[in-house]
């Protein structure tokens, strides 16, 4: 028996975003079981409360692991990431990779990550260029300053950061 391939892909989801949607699309096709964790992140200061957070990332994604028929499961998280990772028998992390500006930390992380634990690698998936640009930051910044975030959310995140900013 083949042993089950575990990812992890770990953020902050404040809120999720279609950049995030695209990228754990394609990290379906890369693991036999994602779990998606959330992390608290009180310093980020989020819009979403955390099991808000972890209700909408998995009300959006749910149906697309099932259709992939990849087991599926959305986690918080507080403690450091690749203790995380031990705790959940993953050795797979994944990560987007936007621009230059997201290279020098992950670039770091990774290269910590490593160090704790090398028997986990962490891939990392090119953003598409449709969806480059977007940032849950900027999202919350739009929004808040009346404009359209429609392009890039999901329907129903549009709906609840619009209702966040009043
Ligand atoms: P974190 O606080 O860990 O940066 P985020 O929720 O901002 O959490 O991001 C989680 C992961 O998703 C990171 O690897 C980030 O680079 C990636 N990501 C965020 N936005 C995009 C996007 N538009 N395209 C591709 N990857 C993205």
């Amino acid at each position: 028996m083949t042993k089950k391939r575990i990812g992890i892909y770990p953020g902050t989801f404040d809120p999720i975003t279609n950049g995030h949607m695209d990228i754990l699309k394609r990290s379906l096709r890369l693991v036999d079981r994602l779990i998606i964790g959330v992390a608290t992140n009180p310093s980020k200061n989020p819009m979403f409360s955390l099991e808000e957070r972890v209700a909408m990332v998995d009300r959006e994604t749910r149906p697309m692991a099932l259709a992939a028929g990849v087991e599926f499961e959305v986690v918080q998280f507080d403690d450091l990431l690749m203790s995380f990772a031990e705790r959940v028998g993953a050795s797979i992390i994944i990560r987007g990779l936007r621009a230059v500006a997201d290279f020098e930390y992950e670039f770091q992380m990774t290269g910590m990550n490593y160090q704790i634990n090398p028997d986990i690698e962490t891939v990392f998936l090119m953003a598409d260029p449709k969806y480059q640009t977007i940032a849950s930051r900027l999202v919350k910044e739009v929004a808040r300053y009346g404009g359209n975030i429609s392009p890039f959310v999901p329907d129903q995140v549009c709906v609840e950061v619009l209702k966040k900013v009043g």
